[in-house]
């Protein structure tokens, strides 16, 4: 028989689930486009008839625009799927402020204003501590303008050998810092420096002491690290980089760092991600003494590491909002987790399902090593993809052959989403 013949009709094409989620993101134009495309192939056999729809799909792939997805790794703040969810009221703040808006406008006046003052106003009041605050592009951002305003031009950046730190996809610190043209002058060892080591080393270039949390692993056994508290008396300022962006410190997560401790313990400056455990938008938090604040602000580098007015929004009423998605997943009760999770089983009796007791984690974003109690679904791993490729996408994670759908961090109001999509990607 003619293979021509095989070759999937249109209607059949688009009749699949994943093409009509295309659909609907894309556009027909492009959709019919690359299923033609896909069908000529088959036609000039380079591809097979049943590979019609696959082979349309991956050519729209890299079209497709940014989907929402549903979190179901148990990793709180996964950084390839965008770090914090922002919650219901940043969402709605970064809507309002989409169109034009008051960021940089006195409306009582009339008048040119300070840029973002009360999503800078709601940051001081939220951290007493600091003497004044600056918000910028994302840490790495805060830490090249604190290296470049502070130290740069011939000075040092005193930083133990135990904290040069990568954070993922090959971001190191201390290539970041070298990179502004400051000097890096490594003091102690991988596992022990002591503040004698700092003393030593502190001298007429020192810019400043950096401490920087070690927020995606742990070193065990013979270990040592000097405080913030017994770094302040060297003379010159001690910045501390707590990675995390906890404000306060979070009962769920003793030993994590906060930015008021830092604060509470001398450090002079402190910086912080907006997209961590804080829960915010993107954004590179700067607290602390304000001569030194005003003087990264004022810094011509600071312009070009501005956030915008959409950030701004989100992370003022992040500030204001009692309860994050990430706090949530954070405080969840095990035995509610599990509920949930008995919960959707029942509902898919007709599936290879079971509940498990999972380990959670927080992520990249900080306390390593620490396992929240959780609970999952367990799926055959086949339904990984389909569920990836559904609507909504759901993200899992393998282990030992079965697919974990871990509900930590997946708010509660979504477990009838999840539901559908578990019983499409099963069909
Ligand atoms: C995550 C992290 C950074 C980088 O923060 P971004 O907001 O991603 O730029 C810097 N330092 C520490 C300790 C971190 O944990």
């Amino acid at each position: 028989m003619d293979h021509r013949r095989r070759i999937p009709r249109t209607d059949a094409v688009l009749a699949d689930a994943r093409m009509r989620a295309a659909l609907s993101a894309l556009g027909r134009a492009q959709v019919k486009a690359a299923v033609a495309a896909a069908q000529e192939r088959a036609r000039a056999g380079e591809i097979a008839p049943a590979d019609v729809v696959e082979a349309a799909l991956a050519a729209l792939a890299p079209a497709a625009p940014l989907r929402p997805v549903i979190n179901a790794t148990g990793v709180l703040l996964h950084t390839n799927l965008g770090r914090a969810p922002l919650a219901e009221a940043a969402i709605e703040a970064v809507a309002a402020a989409a169109g034009p808006a008051d960021v940089e406008f006195d409306l009582v006046t009339g008048r040119r204003a300070r840029r973002g003052r009360s999503a800078l106003a709601a940051l001081a009041a939220a951290v007493p501590e600091a003497g004044d605050v600056h918000v910028v592009n994302n840490n790495a951002a805060a830490l090249v303008l604190a290296a470049t305003a502070l130290a740069a031009g011939g000075g040092e950046i005193v930083i133990s050998r135990g904290e040069l730190v990568e954070i993922g996809d090959g971001f190191r610190i201390p290539e970041l810092l070298a990179a502004t043209g400051a000097t890096l002058r490594e003091v102690g060892t991988t596992n022990r420096t002591t503040p004698a080591d700092y003393a030593a080393a502190v001298g007429p270039r020192t810019g400043f002491v950096l401490k920087v949390h070690p927020s995606n692993f742990r070193v065990e056994g013979f270990t040592g690290a000097a405080g913030i508290a017994e770094l302040t008396g060297l003379g010159v300022p001690v910045v501390a980089d707590v990675g995390s962006g906890l404000l306060d410190p979070e009962p769920a997560l003793p030993g994590e760092p906060s930015v008021r401790g830092a604060l509470r313990e001398g450090a002079d400056l402190v910086t912080a991600s907006g997209d961590k455990l804080a829960g915010g938008p993107q954004a590179g938090l700067l607290l602390g003494r304000a001569p030194l604040v005003e003087r990264l602000r004022r810094h011509p580098l600071a312009r070009a590491l501005r956030v915008d007015k959409l950030t701004l929004a989100a992370l003022e009423a992040t500030l204001h909002t009692p309860e994050t998605p990430v706090r949530r997943a954070l405080r969840a009760m095990p035995a509610r987790l599990r509920e949930r999770a008995t919960a959707i089983a029942a509902q898919l009796g007709h599936l290879d399902i079971t509940v498990e007791e999972v380990a959670a984690t927080v992520g990249g974003g900080g306390a390593p090593g620490v396992r929240l109690p959780s609970a999952a679904v367990s799926l055959p791993a086949r339904l990984a993809g389909p569920l990836r490729t559904g609507e909504p996408p759901v993200v899992g994670r393998v282990e030992d052959g079965r697919l974990l759908l871990d509900l930590r961090a997946v708010p509660e109001s979504r477990d009838g989403d999840l539901v559908k999509a578990i019983i499409a990607a099963g069909r």
